[in-house]
């Protein structure tokens, strides 16, 4: 492609980026495709044979937008968000013009200092102690495994990663609704997910520190060596926040790493008002958690704060000799700071968002995703047919359909309705079990929601439950 070309295209580009934020809303929320259409439609083609931008971009169109569920939808309320902005989507331009290889200072000093110092500012906007040194990783798992084998390294003098196990007995803890990437990052590190202790949790969903205390006791007497806690704040079935300070008083009990998953949550620390949710936060070793969840900032970017980046370091850095440089002492060279030697540059759209919203600007978004979550929570409450499974702490409202004197199964009912909702288009939910009842999750975090996407989706998810039943009856 030559320069001109290229111009030419970079406009065309960003003008499909600026209609598809214009027309989102008419897309199907929810992709509609069976398994298997896409690559069916793909396998029709010949991907050897040279194309021209246009083609391109109408097989783009053709074949994979009927693909694509639609996260930046208003309408997205599955999951947990993955939500951008404009600033993030603006810078994430620049990133992949420039292409970084972000491993040490060298290969790009803007990019380690950068890193450096928006990690500060954002460490000091979510009221994080100026204790926690800040990284930035591509994903809460691999922070939660990064925090596990510094814990390993720690506990034995750095030695597995020198001779392996040798025998070790170790214990981990989390609660029962923790999420998967604890047991994944069991499973990684080498301690056996029959090693990973589930604690019970209270009728809120938050762990029990008495039970883990009970648990931590029993596995002393049976001769298991206690090893890691990870608390969540905010758990993804129904955004339930253990609590840390407890926790963290056993955990310095009995010498446990304590690790902090607050993936989606944490962006709610930009609130003053919201900083009891993370009361204990200060006491912990670790703490992670997603700008690219809730903070406006495309995936990946999250965040890992650690107490002392010289466990983190040493549990992490190989220097061949390829990659000495003569500035190793005053320098941050980020490769050591976690799994991966090549390293996007993250920073930057981060940098964006921050200075592009302003302090105020983020926490007036983020305001108004609790008010918008509390007022779907307050508009099921004010129906008797619809009922609150969990406490509506932040942005998650946890409800399911219980029509008057139906004596059918309410489990099977709530499934039928949210496939019936997602099949329409008009708006995407997902589910969770709690105490065994199917519940469905309506999550408020995509970036441009307003209260009319939220009366909407009241209005539609009431009408077609209302509908399931009739047709019943
Ligand atoms: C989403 C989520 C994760 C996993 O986040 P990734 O960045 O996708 O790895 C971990 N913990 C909790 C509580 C989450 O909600």
């Amino acid at each position: 492609m030559n320069k001109d070309t290229f111009r030419k295209e970079l406009h065309r580009f960003a003008d499909w980026i600026a209609d598809y934020y214009e027309n989102v809303e008419g897309y199907p929320v929810k992709s509609k495709v069976q398994p298997g259409e896409i690559l069916s439609e793909l396998n029709r083609g010949n991907c050897f044979e040279h194309v021209g931008m246009d083609t391109l971009l109408a097989d783009f169109e053709r074949i994979l937008l009927p693909g694509i569920t639609h996260w930046q939808s208003p309408n997205f309320y599955a999951y947990f968000p993955a939500n951008t902005s404009p600033p993030s989507i603006l810078a994430e331009m620049l990133t992949a013009a420039l292409a970084q290889q972000c491993m040490i200072w060298e290969t790009s000093p803007a990019a380690a200092e950068l890193e450096e110092y928006v990690m500060m500012q954002l460490r000091d906007m979510i009221g994080l102690p100026e204790t926690f040194t800040g990284v930035i990783q591509d994903s809460a798992s691999t922070a939660t495994l990064t925090a596990l084998l510094m814990a390993r390294e720690r506990a034995t003098g750095y030695g597995i990663n020198d001779r392996g196990f040798a025998g070790e007995r170790f214990r981990l803890y989390c609660s029962e609704e923790a999420h998967s990437s604890v047991e994944k990052g069991v499973k990684i590190a080498g301690f056996g997910k029959d090693n990973l202790v589930k604690v019970p949790v209270d009728g809120n969903f938050a762990m029990l520190p008495d039970e883990l205390e009970i648990r931590i006791h029993n596995d002393v007497q049976a001769g298991f060596v206690p090893l890691a806690v990870v608390s969540a704040m905010g758990t993804t079935g129904s955004t339930a926040f253990d609590p840390i300070r407890a926790i963290g008083k056993v955990a310095s009990k009995y010498g446990l790493f304590h690790h902090v998953d607050g993936a989606m949550a944490g962006t709610a620390l930009i609130l003053p008002e919201m900083r009891h949710l993370a009361d204990g936060v200060e006491l912990v070793d670790s703490f992670v958690f997603n700008p690219h969840k809730w903070m406006f900032t495309n995936f990946d970017c999250s965040a890992f704060y650690v107490k002392d980046p010289d466990e983190l370091i040493r549990t992490f850095s190989i220097t061949p000799e390829y990659l000495k440089t003569k500035r190793d002492e005053e320098v941050n060279n980020y490769r050591d700071w976690g799994i991966p030697l090549g390293r996007r540059f993250r920073a930057l759209k981060l940098w964006f968002v921050i200075r592009g919203y302003g302090r105020e600007g983020l926490q007036a978004m983020i305001r108004e995703h609790l008010r918008l979550a509390g007022l779907f929570a307050e508009k099921l409450n004010s129906r008797k047919d619809f009922q609150l499974l969990a406490p509506v702490a932040i942005n998650t409202v946890c409800f399911r359909y219980v029509p008057l004197n139906y004596g059918g199964d309410l489990n099977e009912l709530n499934a039928r309705l949210l496939e019936r909702l997602n099949s329409s288009g008009k708006l995407y939910l997902t589910h969770t079990k709690l105490r065994d009842q199917y519940t469905l999750r309506l999550v408020v975090g995509q970036t441009n929601t307003a209260e009319r996407h939220i009366n909407e989706a009241f209005d539609f998810i009431v009408r077609q439950a209302e509908e399931l039943c009739g047709k019943e009856s």
